[in-house]
């Protein structure tokens, strides 16, 4: 049986929370942080729907993720803060997107590229007052301030923003790093900058400490409806969750005492009951911490997870209660939980150890689950129709996971794959080959724009493109390839369907790790450019990939996760 998890992303809850925090904060300026892929929520629908709700910046850490915006189609005003020592940053000035700068030689890197460019680069100055992470050194300063101010007269480089960010951890703390902060703002006056925007808090701050308000807050948890507040809850906040992780049961069972359940027997009940199983586990963000203390919901009621939670599935005790195989089992989205960012969830009792674990995605950036967008809302995504995502755990099992897909395919359906080199796509679209029964061998497109291979079972032929050096929808349509009668696969495809196709399944597959990742440089072809033509990468498939999937366009309108295969 197949089974069915999702995380759903309600977009009209994000709307609201932009619309609530806006009212209570009240600055100026107000930046929703999209990094780390929203949190998990999906950065180019949540950066939409924060900007249609109010907000006005969009923050990301890293130029990657920025560019991944700009290519989405967004131009609102764009942060990106966490830049690597050897960052070209001609892209990014050329892409109009804000560069958080740490150091003097950092903005002498930028001037340098914005003078080749023929650019201005627009720049926000991070001052360190206190959390030692990354930053200007009180010290550098005012040397710093003097050389940006040299830098702008000779036009190459703007001082739009000077900002920093709390520790949070006391408010002695942060009130020193307020006033820290404003003595730098003070110093840069006094070298002749004019920022427009002064920035300091994130949520917490925002919340509970007016006077790190100043110009522009920086909102990520609250923008998903999740309290930074061990002692305040969403709902006391104003917030409304946005994400809801759901399954169904996959089975159940009746056990006598004593019966152990799990790895290790960490738990053995305590009298004849009723268990069941979810198919989720920590692959899917379950934090481990949460085994034998957290709590989902099975039909509207709560149950204890019960001994240790495995990769991809836990155990739920439901005592004497009656659950059934397809019930619903809800593990977040509760707007009563405190705590979102701080503290162990497990203790709590419940699963905002969840919330916990999103905040460890935003260190990992290539882990970030992927978001799911089912329920309409009214600020619902244009087009797409539904989401699902697993971890495939090696190449064999992408190779069958291809041979699973294609036994849903049929004529006219048209795939777009994105991930790095290395990510799995080719050995995908072999095991998408053979699924269908076509003749030759499916090999990386490279120096073809387009392969066929042509059917040996009477079904549709499979074509594989590969759309890298395609300039846009109209070269594609160039290509002249029979949609309807084929099933085609476009490789480094998003974007170019708009106006080509009227439905599509997009599929990302995301390498958490690995020496091949993307270019500090953002686009994923800067990946794609440095490595020789036609070596085939996808024999290294080492580490699990995390693969997401969405379905554009009426062909969509009624996809089931189920059908992906299981
Ligand atoms: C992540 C981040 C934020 C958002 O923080 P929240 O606590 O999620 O609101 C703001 N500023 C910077 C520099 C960040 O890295």
């Amino acid at each position: 049986m197949s089974e069915f998890r999702e995380a759903v992303i309600d977009l009209g809850a994000v709307a609201a929370n932009v619309v609530h925090l806006r009212a209570a904060i009240g600055t100026p300026h107000f930046m929703a942080v999209v990094k780390a892929n929203a949190y998990g929520h999906g950065a180019a629908p949540i950066a939409r729907t924060a900007l249609a709700a109010g907000a006005d910046w969009l923050g990301v850490a890293d130029l990657t993720e920025a560019h991944a915006l700009r290519d989405a189609g967004i131009e609102a005003p764009l942060l990106a803060w966490l830049h690597g020592p050897d960052t070209d940053f001609a892209p990014a000035i050329a892409a109009d997107i804000d560069l958080g700068i740490s150091s003097a030689r950092q903005l002498s890197t930028v001037a340098d590229a914005a003078g080749r460019l023929g650019r201005v680069a627009h720049v926000h100055l991070k001052l360190d007052t206190g959390l030692s992470r990354n930053g200007l050194n009180g010290p550098d300063w005012a040397e710093v301030f003097a050389l940006a101010a040299g830098f702008e007269r000779d036009g190459l480089v703007h001082v739009r923003g000077i900002f920093s960010h709390l520790s949070n951890a006391s408010p002695v703390a942060d009130d020193e790093a307020v006033a820290r902060f404003t003595t730098g703002l003070n110093l840069a006056a006094a070298a002749g900058l004019t920022p427009e925007l002064a920035h300091l808090a994130s949520t917490a701050a925002a919340l509970r400490l007016p006077a790190a308000r100043f110009s522009m807050v920086r909102i990520g948890i609250g923008l998903y409806g999740l309290s930074p507040f061990d002692d305040a809850s969403p709902r006391e906040l104003g917030l409304a969750p946005a994400m809801t992780l759901r399954a169904s049961v996959a089975a159940v069972r009746r056990v006598p005492a004593g019966a152990g359940v799990s790895y290790d027997y960490l738990w053995r009940a305590p009298e004849d009951g009723n268990l069941a199983l979810v198919p989720l586990g920590y692959a899917d963000g379950v934090p481990r911490s949460a085994s034998g203390s957290a709590r989902v919901n099975i039909n509207g009621r709560g149950y204890p997870i019960v001994g240790r939670i495995a990769m991809d599935q836990f155990v739920v005790s439901v005592g004497q209660d009656r659950v059934d195989v397809g019930d619903e089992v809800v593990l977040f989205g509760d707007p009563d939980v405190r705590g979102g960012r701080v503290g162990a969830g497990a203790e709590r009792g419940r699963l905002g150890g969840c919330r916990r674990h999103d905040q460890l995605r935003d260190r990992h950036p290539d882990r970030a689950p992927r978001a799911a967008q089912l329920p309409g809302g009214p600020q619902r995504e244009q087009g797409a129709r539904a989401m699902n995502r697993r971890v495939i755990p090696d190449a064999a099992a992408m190779h069958s996971w291809g041979v699973r897909v294609a036994a849903g395919l049929r004529s006219g359906d048209l795939l777009v794959l994105t991930g790095p080199l290395g990510a799995g796509k080719t050995t995908f679209t072999r095991g998408l080959g053979v699924g269908l029964g076509v003749r030759g061998a499916v090999t990386s497109p490279t120096f073809v724009l387009a392969r066929t291979h042509p059917s040996l079972v009477g079904g549709p032929p499979l074509v594989h493109v590969d759309a890298y050096r395609l300039q846009g929808a109209m070269e594609l349509d160039d290509l002249d390839i029979d949609f309807e009668h084929s099933v085609v696969v476009v490789e480094w495809g998003r974007g170019l369907l708009d106006g080509v196709a009227e439905s599509w399944l997009d599929i990302e597959i995301e390498r958490p790790t690995g020496a091949l990742q993307t270019g500090p440089a953002g686009a994923a072809g800067s990946a794609r450019a440095s490595a020789a033509p036609g070596l085939d990468l996808d024999v290294d498939l080492d580490e699990p990939r995390t693969v997401t999937i969405t379905g554009f366009g009426p062909r969509w309108a009624g996809f089931e996760s189920a059908w992906l295969g299981e």
